[in-house]
């Protein structure tokens, strides 16, 4: 186990682990371990070779992608100076994408391809699968090692973890997942973190540092000197989700095998289709949780690029999510020191991109999730992953115990003693968070300040608690007690639909019921009675729902100042509320 190099005490156990994982392979492969990458194993053809090209400025990067669309850029591959303005673009092109920049007149220099060496020295280890011990640690592991090797550790460590798969790819894999927590068979009243990675399959390396992070925790967990890991693992719930598109890994591909770009698939605050099987898996894992915190590793930049990616609003978390941003660039240096300022960068001031997993999370759920773009290269040498590996450790245990900061506690009911499903909102902070019903807990992430807190629960009386201080990095706790409401509990079997905030700028929340399944359309209109934004025009399920409306127009213009109304249809049932756009 050459990933331990003798920087980790408890050797022993270790050792344990490796004849665990050599055992599983030898006797009881995991489910679904038929390891399809070696039925559909081919060598890589690389059609494509890295380049620079240096442009003025933004606009003319648009000017290029319209003369000449280059297949596979990304953002990733995008550098803005921030004294000159200078754009440098670091795509992989082909010889024919080649020709026509030639042709178009437009500059560029072929660069030596890194990525070659990393994807070849992978696919020569896999093609020795399965008669190779499972060394996940300095090489990139099999789609079936992650299975065998999860397996493994729930065998070796039943009281600090359990598998779990998340559903199966478009070609049938399976998406594996591991919980590390202490009691991991039940949910307790802590915070729920989810570190997922390699939605584009040809960004392999925060794949590598979860599963290092995975054998990390549970190695170490309890060991003199990693108080660190035995508090995380205590008190944390930690999600760990390697790999996000497996068909993709297998075949050296971005995009999954329909050629979806993963990230482009979820559903964004102004609407969009999900068509990918991945998506919906993410979407329902992501919603049957609470989740508070998380991250989805990429690669090809250096940088943590937080919310939102599609519009140059800011959210309502901006300064919590640069704050958690910040957690981890800090503990890495390289990113710390690199091309973005203290290694962070808001989504659309980089580039702005529509789909995206981190606005999905952000907009229909509790959580604040940032993507982790873990280096330059997507795809390094293996030999490489042991430094990659010293550079984010710190950085991923930081991430994950800053779920704790801000706010956080229980609420519970005074009649009944027992937990709530309670919603928390913090006065002039757009996004509220919802208790985990199960044990009412709840998690705010606030910076440092003094807050107004309050605690909404059906068939309870508001709470509103003034003067709450918080100091990043300390985590302030605050339980609640509330007492029942004695008017008539609302009736849950009509249509309904409320703003928060409201007055508003620049992004306010539609919360809305509908009785039944069905139908659905929500939209936003003028004074005049003229349609101004479509907010949701689909079949959607009994049950409460929400939409954000960000001020804009459906062509993307902001909205002047003033009162708008959002009208929501269910069949012939209608109900309308009164907007206020305060600019
Ligand atoms: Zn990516």
């Amino acid at each position: 186990m050459t990933l331990l190099r003798g920087r980790i005490p408890g050797l022993a156990g270790g050792l344990v682990c490796l004849l665990a994982v050599g055992m599983a392979l030898a006797e009881t492969p995991a489910p679904g371990s038929d390891n399809p990458g070696q039925a559909l194993w081919q060598p890589a053809v690389f059609a494509d070779f890295p380049v620079r090209i240096e442009l003025t400025d933004r606009a003319a990067v648009t000017r290029l992608l319209e003369t000449v669309p280059l297949a596979a850029f990304s953002r990733e591959d995008l550098r803005t100076d921030p004294v000159t303005g200078q754009v440098i673009l670091l795509p992989r092109i082909t010889e024919a994408e080649a020709r026509r920049l030639t042709a178009a007149g437009i500059a560029f220099t072929r660069l030596t391809d890194l990525e070659q060496a990393g994807r070849r020295q992978a696919e020569a280890a896999w093609a020795l699968v399965p008669t190779k011990d499972a060394q996940i640690w300095t090489a990139y592991p099999t789609h079936a090692q992650i299975g065998t090797t999860f397996a493994a550790y729930q065998d070796s460590f039943p009281t600090l973890c359990r598998t779990f798969s998340w559903g199966q790819t478009v070609l049938g894999r399976e998406l594996w997942g591991l919980v590390v927590s202490a009691d991991p068979q039940t949910t307790a009243a802590e915070p729920e973190v989810r570190l997922s990675s390699s939605m584009h399959g040809d960004e392999p390396v925060g794949m590598v540092m979860l599963m290092n992070l995975a054998e990390y925790l549970l190695e170490n967990y309890g060991e003199p000197g990693f108080e660190d890991v035995t508090s995380l693992v205590d008190n944390y719930e930690i999600h760990i989700m390697p790999l996000h598109n497996p068909d993709g890994y297998i075949a050296g591909t971005r995009v999954n095998a329909n050629g979806a770009d993963l990230n482009r698939n979820y559903p964004a605050p102004t609407g969009g289709q999900v068509s990918q099987i991945e998506t919906t898996h993410f979407m329902d894992y992501a919603q049957a949780h609470h989740f508070v915190v998380s991250l989805n590793g990429h690669g090809g930049a250096l940088v943590m690029n937080y919310p939102w990616d599609y519009t140059f609003a800011l959210t309502p978390d901006d300064a919590a999510l640069q704050l958690l941003s910040l957690e981890y660039s800090t503990w890495n240096l390289p990113m710390y020191n690199g091309w973005f300022d203290q290694g962070i960068t808001n989504g659309a001031e980089w580039y702005v991109a529509t789909g995206t997993l981190q606005d999905w999370v952000y907009y229909a759920t509790d959580c604040l999730d940032v993507t982790l773009e873990i280096g330059d290269i997507k795809w390094p040498a293996a030999t490489q992953l042991d430094d990659v590996w010293d550079d984010n450790r710190e950085s991923l245990l930081h991430y994950v115990k800053a779920a704790r900061y801000g706010v956080n506690g229980v609420v519970t009911a005074e009649d009944t003693g027992l937990p709530l499903d309670a919603m928390v909102t913090v006065f002039g902070n757009g996004e509220s968070v919802s208790t985990d019903p199960a044990h009412g807990d709840y998690y705010k992430l606030l910076p440092t300040g003094s807050f107004e807190l309050t605690f909404t629960a059906d068939g309870y009386l508001p709470l509103t608690v003034p003067g709450v201080s918080t100091v990043w990095g300390t985590p302030t706790v605050l339980d609640v007690t509330l007492e029942p409401d004695p008017s008539p509990v609302p009736d849950l079997r009509v249509v309904q639909l409320t703003a928060r905030p409201n007055p508003f700028n620049p992004l306010t929340r539609l919360d809305f019921t509908v009785p039944r399944t069905g139908r659905v359309h929500l939209a936003v209109y003028d004074v005049q009675g003229r349609l101004v934004r479509t907010l949701a025009r689909t079949d959607l399920e009994a049950g409460t729902h929400h939409r954000v409306w960000d001020g804009r127009n459906e062509a993307g213009s902001p909205s002047a100042s003033g009162i708008y109304f959002a009208r929501l249809d269910l069949g012939a049932e209608s109900v309308a509320t009164k907007l206020m756009l305060v600019k």
